[in-house]
């Protein structure tokens, strides 16, 4: 059987992994960090993804969906609080009949998906092991041992799916006809999940958002009585109000009251004392494929802005639309396999790239009228 090289094994690296494990392939996945199912869950850089139809049908490929939906929660309603004149709005937007948003925290799925993929006994996992380069004229990745030594491997597929800063990425950019480009957008983000009692005045199933000027905060309820709340906002939003612990409490405290009850003083606190708000980049690539061997997969190819929920949605999608096209091709036909990918999806994840950009502009002008409808990201996902 053929052998695949799987460098990073966040999202998209777990899902080639259960992929090209279910096949018989030989997988060897190289993830920089150590095995995530040791640790317990990341305050201050956990947050929740919502996933739709394309990650849906992903997960249903390698069979743990059900499994998914029974840890995440289907999201039915939205419940938008407006800011205007007369104080507080509260405007409630339903879904279609049978639709529904699945939203799941990241590191769970993540666990879940490493699990699942080493249940094929020809998938291996490398965890403290980072993929440094891709060298060119001996066709082999570079990888750094947990011990500092450096190692080089070789297969008959390489994946690179190492992330938005993607560092194999970066060795190939001297390569002819190679163009790519990165954009960093004016909104930052901060994670405030906290483990709650029962709180009666938020549910499960529903997204809740607070609008105020040049901020968004969401809300939602985890079936582990858990709180994921996100806070979007501009980043003079955060220099003039969230500089130090002190005035990100005062802020919660005027602008989210019901929040700032919830969560509580201490713990916006230690948030805004220990983390600083998170940059968002875009980034884009003119080809996915090279030297019919290798493909940038998920964010390392098309890093998207989070306001759609579109990044892992199209990263699951990379998956099984390379599944898809292998079938086609066979083992034996690599150099097609890699170039027909690179054509179609090239293509297709920069005009979502680009939606998501014009959708951030759209978002950046409503922030400032709070109470204005957003349209398009009442529909998002
Ligand atoms: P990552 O998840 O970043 O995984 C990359 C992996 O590679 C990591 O495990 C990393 O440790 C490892 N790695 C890095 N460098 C190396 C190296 N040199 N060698 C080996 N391993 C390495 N998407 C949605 O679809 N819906 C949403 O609702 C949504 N919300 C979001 C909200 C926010 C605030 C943000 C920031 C993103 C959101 N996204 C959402 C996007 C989504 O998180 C990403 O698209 C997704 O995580 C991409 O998966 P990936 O595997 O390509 O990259």
């Amino acid at each position: 059987m053929p052998s695949v090289l799987i460098a990073g094994g966040g999202l998209v690296g777990s899902v080639n992994a259960c992929l090209f494990g279910r096949e018989g392939w030989r997988v060897t996945v190289f993830e920089s960090r150590s095995d995530p199912r040791g640790n317990a869950l990341q305050r201050g850089r956990s947050f929740n993804l919502a996933l739709g139809f394309r990650a849906m049908e992903t997960l249903k490929h390698i069979g743990i969906l059900e499994d998914v939906i029974k840890m995440g929660v289907p999201i039915k309603q939205k419940i938008n609080h407006l800011e205007d004149e007369e104080g507080v709005l509260e405007k409630l937007l339903l879904l279609k009949e049978g639709d529904f948003i699945l939203t799941i925290n990241r590191q769970k799925l993540s666990k879940l998906l490493i699990k699942k993929a080493e249940s094929y006994s020809n998938v291996k996992f490398r965890f403290g092991h980072k993929a440094t380069k891709y060298d060119v004229e001996c066709e082999k990745l570079l990888v750094e041992s947990p011990d500092g030594s450096q190692i080089t491997v070789e297969g008959d597929l390489i994946l690179v799916c190492d992330g938005a800063h993607s560092t194999i990425r970066r060795s190939l950019l001297r390569t002819p006809q190679f163009n790519f480009s990165q954009k960093y957008c004016d909104i930052g983000y901060m994670d405030l999940s906290v483990p709650i009692e029962n709180v009666s005045e938020l549910k499960l199933g529903i997204h809740y958002s607070w609008r105020r000027k040049g901020v968004i905060l969401v809300a939602l309820v985890n079936r582990d009585r858990t709180l994921t709340v996100s806070l979007f906002a501009n980043f003079t939003v955060f220099a003039e109000n969230c500089s130090t612990p002190e005035n990100s409490v005062l802020f919660f405290q005027k602008h989210f009251s019901l929040i700032y009850s919830i969560i509580g003083e201490r713990h916006i606190f230690y948030t805004f004392s220990r983390y600083k708000p998170q940059a968002i980049i875009s980034v884009q690539c003119s080809r996915h494929g090279f030297f019919d061997k290798l493909l940038l997969m998920g964010d390392a190819a098309h890093a998207m802005l989070p306001f759609q929920g579109q990044g892992a949605n199209c990263g699951f999608e990379d998956c099984l639309v390379l599944q898809e096209i292998l079938e086609e091709t066979g083992e034996d036909g690599l150099k097609s396999l890699v170039q027909q990918y690179s054509e179609v999806r090239t293509n297709d994840t920069n005009m979502m790239n680009k939606m998501e950009w014009e959708g951030y502009v759209q978002l950046v002008e409503n922030m400032q009228n709070p109470n204005r409808s957003f349209g398009w990201f009442n529909k998002m996902k």
